[in-house]
């Protein structure tokens, strides 16, 4: 039942009922989800702890401090182990672990990454500088002269600080107004360059830290949190997609222009259902071409991969965008994933309202299809700025005809005046909002805008689930 006349209208109305049993609903049942919304907070809790208890360990195996210099020592140490820890910890969140993933979410681990990230810099600058001056202070030199002392004499030191440069310039290369210049590519070359730095500063920790050479427990505490973060880089990074596509042997089975910047490709392969995706969820996907091998770009699935097939959905926008509307069938893929967790775990309420901008529909099109809902529980809305930019139409209007389920389209430009995604119009759209869980994904500022409309109309921030196609 979909509707067609909503075009900039600034209070927009739902469609009409379709006749109750349309098509087979299955029905959903609270009490059989996850608890995933404590997630989030177990795994935080975790890593605060994690500070704490390094903290903790400084402080106890510290014997005592006298005068300013070894003040600074020790507050240059304190920094230092933070920051050392505070890697450790971005490696992991980065790991792509599974069920990490599913349980916190991709864009929120993300979030999380870029934060620490900026924790970790500061702390690397604050612990060379902090120990520099504390050296400058006990040896009454200037910090110049202390500064050549303690890269010429100490090898692990001066790669320390090699890997301190590298840190400061992938932190500089991902501030938002240097993110902003920079293509997607060059920026996440820079950032492997992490690995180098970790790889130089692990030495000069176990060489010259106080905590950790007169500790052999220490010190295999310490190479056991490093060792788990690296593996779970190597496994999950790099082995599981290796494995993964000799085992399932992913090709491209055909690609679809949907409309004009738009097309789909639709994948076979062996055992697909062995993925255990589900709706909602991406794979970062690298194709096997002469132009594209070496990059992994993240699209969600756009079909419920249990009952429909493995397809994605693409709008242009760059290059790699681009180069898709060329693939040739046949050609392998690689697919790294399932990733996300905009999944049907999160729901916790009978009714579901789906809010999608623009292509950001393409997973909540394959929720769309899939949620267990009944008649009337189910509300897709779609924001775009125009007709021809609505994804996938027909389908979704398919779907709510076979499912009885509501989608509304709010199509209009905000500079002309139109802005659907204002707490009085959601709630005029959807008389019952506060019931509802929300599924919400598009751009950045199309659903902050949303999530800030939803909270003003009463619904609970743990039931507006996002997903942010902005990484
Ligand atoms: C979780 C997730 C799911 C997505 N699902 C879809 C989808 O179903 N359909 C769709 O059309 N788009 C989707 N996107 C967006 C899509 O990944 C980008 O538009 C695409 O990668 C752009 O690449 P480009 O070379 O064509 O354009 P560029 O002009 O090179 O990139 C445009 C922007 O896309 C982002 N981007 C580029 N490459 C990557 C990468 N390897 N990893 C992460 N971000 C990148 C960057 O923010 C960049 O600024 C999704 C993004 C994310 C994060």
């Amino acid at each position: 039942m979909a509707i067609t006349d909503l075009e900039a209208r600034p209070t927009p109305q739902m469609p009409r009922q379709a006749a109750p049993g349309t098509g087979p609903q299955p029905a959903w049942a609270p009490g059989r989800q996850l608890p995933v919304s404590a997630a989030p907070l177990l795994v935080l809790t975790l890593m605060w702890g994690g500070a704490a208890s390094t903290v903790a360990w400084w402080w106890l195996s510290t014997a005592s401090v006298h005068g300013l210099a070894g003040w600074l020592i020790g507050a240059g140490r304190v920094t230092g182990l933070g920051a050392g820890y505070a890697m450790a910890v971005l490696l992991i969140l980065m790991a792509r672990i599974p069920w990490l993933d599913r349980a916190v979410g991709t864009d929120r681990l993300v979030r999380w990454h870029a934060m620490g990230g900026r924790y970790a810099v500061s702390l690397v600058v604050a612990h060379a500088a902090l120990i520099l001056w504390g050296y400058s202070v006990s040896a009454h030199a200037n910090p110049v002269e202390q500064a050549k002392t303690l890269l010429l004499s100490y090898p692990d030191v001066l790669m320390a600080t090699v890997a301190g440069a590298l840190l400061v310039a992938v932190g500089i290369s991902s501030a938002r107004a240097a993110r902003r210049r920079l293509q997607y590519e060059t920026w996440h070359l820079l950032h492997l360059y992490t690995y180098l730095a970790i790889a130089l500063s692990f030495s000069h920790t176990f060489a010259t830290g106080e905590q950790f050479t007169s500790s052999a427990p220490a010190r295999w505490a310490w190479s056991g949190l490093y060792l788990g973060a690296a593996g779970a880089v190597v496994w999950f990074r790099f082995l599981v997609p290796i494995v993964q596509s000799l085992r399932h042997r992913l090709t491209v089975a055909a690609v679809r222009l949907e409309g004009p910047g738009l097309v789909s490709i639709y994948f076979s392969g062996k055992n697909l259902h062995r993925l255990d995706a589900q709706a909602g969820q991406f794979f970062r996907w690298r194709f096997l071409t002469k132009d594209l091998w070496w990059a992994a770009n993240p699209y969600s699935l756009s079909l419920d991969p249990a009952t429909e097939g493995l397809r994605i959905t693409v709008k242009v926008e760059g290059r790699h965008s681009e180069a898709l509307m060329r693939l040739a069938p046949g050609t392998r893929v690689f697919a790294e994933g399932p990733a996300g967790g905009l999944t049907a775990a999160r729901r916790r309420r009978r009714k579901v309202l789906l809010i999608a901008g623009g292509v950001g529909v393409t997973p909540l099109r394959a929720m769309f299809a899939s949620l267990p809902a009944d008649y009337g529980d189910l509300t897709l809305l779609v924001r775009a700025a125009s007709w021809p930019e609505v994804p996938l139409r027909a389908e979704l209007d398919a779907i709510a005809r076979r499912r009885g389920a509501r989608v509304g389209y709010l199509v209009g430009r905000r500079a002309q005046g139109y802005d659907p995604l204002h707490a009085s119009a959601l709630q005029q759209l959807v008389p019952d909002l506060r019931d509802h869980d929300v599924f919400l994904c598009g751009p950045e500022g199309m659903t902050a805008a949303a999530h800030a409309a939803l909270r003003q109309a009463g619904v609970p921030r743990r039931r507006i689930h996002t997903e942010s196609f902005a990484f």
